[in-house]
């Protein structure tokens, strides 16, 4: 499908779609069942597979995925959950659904601009429930050393990998390292249906639990009454609609055979990108090659040497029909948090924030269009 953008020239995410992907939905709209249905557990199935995970629970957003991690966590008022503040904020928002308090941790540096395992040892209170660790642009974060930290203090380790589909660390994929992991299947991620998330996890306890409060703990759906399985329904329970539908399930289904194709692309891409940024002064790349081949490459995230221009370098580039954007904003510098959380202070988090410049990067990005991006970088940086 041609792409509808107009301006910018280079966007910051594209997406394109093939023939079959509009035809699965067509075909889901042609059945007639829309909602949570055969095509919702199949995609469950054929996810669950591909990471490894015992379940794979589809959802209506990876905020909803989250919360319901966190619930499963046993995550209620007056508990702690620690948190990067360099993501976006639904990894926090999600805390406060659930009565707890988001505390927010250092990343390592600005090169590696993940949670920082020290510093959340460091932030460990009797009140620490969990602890949430997010693959920041597709690197693995140190699930690792956070696994170890949160079993020694019997906390949960739960993964936001929004932006982490099929990438891994030591050959594991991410998601399943903790309790629960949650994915993003938001317009403009790696595997993108408009909007839709999936909670995955080992544990028994935490796929039931969340598969009975993403609706509203009924004990029997729709689509099993619409089957004659049963007719009556209990609520067991104070559940959500965080159900997904069939149409993005179809959808997720058919888009799902070219992750992997897709995902090489980006390696390719962000491989080529980080060669012609090794000669352009005035910025560094965060991660390292070694570190792209187990990555999904959701974004490419530069950082500015100098502080203070990240606007007039973005305004620059706007100009010449380039988009960026800042990933991410401080979460503890919103006025909602300001205001709630006064005076946290994490000092390489928001020089990050405020150094950080987002490239335009998609798997059809073209190499022309990668030097083009590159040269207006480089002429935005020079005085
Ligand atoms: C996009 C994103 C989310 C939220 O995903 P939704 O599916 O839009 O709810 C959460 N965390 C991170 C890191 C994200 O990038």
């Amino acid at each position: 499908m041609a792409s509808t953008n107009t301006f910018p020239e280079l966007p910051l995410f594209d997406l394109q779609l093939q023939p079959q992907d509009l035809e699965a939905v067509a075909e889901t709209l042609r059945s007639g069942w829309l909602t949570l249905g055969p095509r919702t557990e199949a995609f469950e199935e054929v996810f669950a597979e591909h990471l490894g995970a015992r379940h794979a629970i589809a959802v209506s957003s990876c905020t909803a995925a989250l919360h319901l991690a966190y619930m499963a966590a046993g995550v209620g008022p007056g508990d702690e959950v620690i948190v990067p503040s360099f993501t976006f904020a639904a990894t926090a928002s999600a805390v406060l659904y659930c009565g707890a308090t988001p505390v927010f941790a250092e990343i390592v540096s600005r090169e590696a601009p993940s949670l920082d395992p020290e510093d959340v040892e460091r932030r460990i209170t009797p009140r620490t429930k969990a602890v949430c660790i997010v693959h920041f642009a597709g690197y693995a974060a140190a699930a690792d050393r956070m696994k170890e930290i949160c079993d020694r203090h019997g906390l949960a380790l739960i993964e936001d990998v929004a932006h982490a589909p099929s990438a891994t660390l030591h050959g594991r994929k991410l998601g399943t390292w903790g309790l629960a992991g949650a994915f993003s299947f938001f317009s403009n991620k790696v595997l993108s249906v408009g909007e839709g998330g999936l909670l995955c996890t080992d544990s028994d306890e935490v796929a039931a639990l969340a598969r009975s409060q993403r609706s509203h703990c009924m004990t029997s759906g729709t689509w099993e009454r619409h089957n004659g399985r049963t007719d009556t329904y209990d609520v067991v329970g104070l559940g959500y609609n965080y159900r997904l539908d069939e149409p993005r399930s179809a959808l997720l289904l058919s888009r799902m055979g070219r992750l992997e194709q897709e995902i090489e692309r980006r390696r390719e891409l962000t491989m080529r990108y980080r060669s012609l940024l090794a000669g352009v002064e005035g910025i560094h790349v965060p991660f390292e090659d070694h570190e792209v081949p187990s990555s999904s490459c959701y974004v490419f995230p530069i950082m500015l040497d100098e502080d203070g221009r990240q606007a007039e370098v973005s305004r620059r580039m706007r100009e010449q029909g380039i988009q960026t954007s800042i990933f991410y904003p401080s979460i503890h510098r919103f006025t909602a948090y300001r205001e709630r959380f006064p005076g946290v202070s994490l000092p390489i988090t928001e020089l990050a924030s405020r150094t950080e410049l987002t490239l335009p990067f998609y798997p059809h990005m073209s190499n022309d269009d990668q030097d083009r991006v590159v040269a207006v970088l480089a002429g935005a940086l020079a005085r």
